[in-house]
């Protein structure tokens, strides 16, 4: 045969494979004949593939169903042996590395965590980062049949070549993660940001899954930001689109020196890390001096609301979500009532056009190391369309 004509064949065969696993996968059951139907592809053909899947173990049969009442026939449901396979999700926070091995549900099986004050540098990084996956790939219950690693990095990040751009503690330095674990490990590494993975998540499956124009904004110990647009993800021309935490939100006493080199970054005052330099505070000192009815701190709260409403009301007209998404610890701390606060400072504030716009408060946050492990899944089950430049 021709080695062209070899490798599109094959290509071809590794694509009807892909189709036939992502249905089993996201239907959660299906028949060979709803393969068929679904797929395009010949009864003969999908009776291949799902062989092939059932030796490998990656799909199992279940319970047979009536075909249709009174045929007597019966079909055989096929499910994704999800118990079976593992990947690890990462979350790479500035002063932690958490992790789990999870199976393909995704359910945690095992976590593994690193603390450290402060990054000394990317080989401590890296070293902190391998010690907990040689922890988890000890505990994953069969090594061959892990299938990837998903970290997700409460910094700026190059999802496409997996290169690290600005981590905390570290600042930046290009360090590649990707190219280091891959080699490591022989794995597939996917890395994205903290905010774009829960936006990303969030799109897909959760509290914007019937949005598509949004913001996602977390405050935490930095800020994260992420702006969706016909339901795909906006990076920008360097990987560093959404990055609200450094928008110039504070004038005159409130206007402090960011570690950016700006002057009055909404992150000076409204991350936890920012407001301890700035300030000293703690989230808890903070709410304590206000609800003792400390001047300065009311007056100073105040502030930080008006700039938070400020810039969330200049992005919505900027970029007219039909969603804004807000999560993160500074949101709530000092006053539980902060949605309805925003809400109003920001409808009264935007152009009458853009008041469709709804406020969101997720409370709790995801476990990041299962929105990691659901990034690799994601990819596990990808058809590869690109391959063939569609
Ligand atoms: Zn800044």
């Amino acid at each position: 045969m021709h080695p062209q004509k070899n490798t599109s064949h094959k290509l071809l065969k590794s694509i009807n494979q892909q189709k036939v696993l992502q249905l089993i996968y996201t239907a959660g059951s299906i028949s060979r004949v709803e393969l068929a139907q679904k797929t395009g592809l010949s009864q003969q053909t999908v009776t291949n593939i799902v062989n092939r899947l059932l030796e490998e173990g990656v799909v199992y049969e279940g319970e047979h169903l009536p075909l249709e009442a009174g045929s007597g026939r019966k079909r055989i449901q096929l499910y994704v042996n999800s118990s079976n396979f593992y990947v690890i999700g990462i979350e790479l926070a500035g002063k932690y590395i958490r992790g789990s091995i999870c199976d393909f549900r995704p359910e945690v099986l095992y976590s593994a965590e690193r603390r450290t004050e402060k990054y000394l540098n990317s080989e401590h990084l890296l070293q902190l980062l391998g010690e907990v996956i040689e922890e988890l790939l000890d505990q994953s219950p069969d090594v061959a049949r892990t299938r990837g690693i998903g970290v997700s990095v409460q910094g700026l990040v190059d999802s496409r070549e997996g290169v690290l751009l600005r981590t905390p503690g570290i600042g930046f330095e290009r360090i590649p993660v990707r190219a280091v674990l891959e080699q490591k490990y022989e794995l597939p590494v996917y890395l994205e940001n903290d905010a774009n993975l829960l936006a990303l998540n969030e799109n897909m499956n959760g509290s914007l899954s019937d949005s598509v124009e949004n913001i996602t904004l977390k405050f935490d110990y930095g800020i994260g930001g992420a702006i969706v647009s016909e339901k795909r993800l906006i990076s920008g021309s360097t990987f560093v689109a959404g990055e609200f935490g450094h928008v110039k939100a504070f004038t005159g006493k409130d206007a402090h020196l960011c570690l950016c080199g700006g002057v009055g970054c909404l992150t000076t005052l409204l991350s936890i890390s920012g407001l301890g330099v700035t300030t000293g505070y703690t989230l808890d000192s903070l709410a304590r001096a206000y609800h003792n009815g400390d001047e300065e701190v009311v007056r100073m709260y105040g502030a930080m609301v008006d700039a938070l409403a400020t810039t969330l009301s200049n992005a919505v007209t900027f970029l007219n979500p039909d969603r804004v998404l807000l999560t993160g610890r500074v949101l709530t701390a000092v006053r539980k009532d902060i949605l309805s606060i925003l809400t109003e400072k920001v409808q009264n504030n935007i152009p009458l056009t853009s008041r469709g716009v709804k406020l969101i408060h997720m409370e709790r946050m995801p476990d990041e190391t299962l929105l990691a492990a659901r990034l690799v899944l994601k990819h596990v089950f990808e058809v590869p369309l690109e391959a063939l430049g569609i």
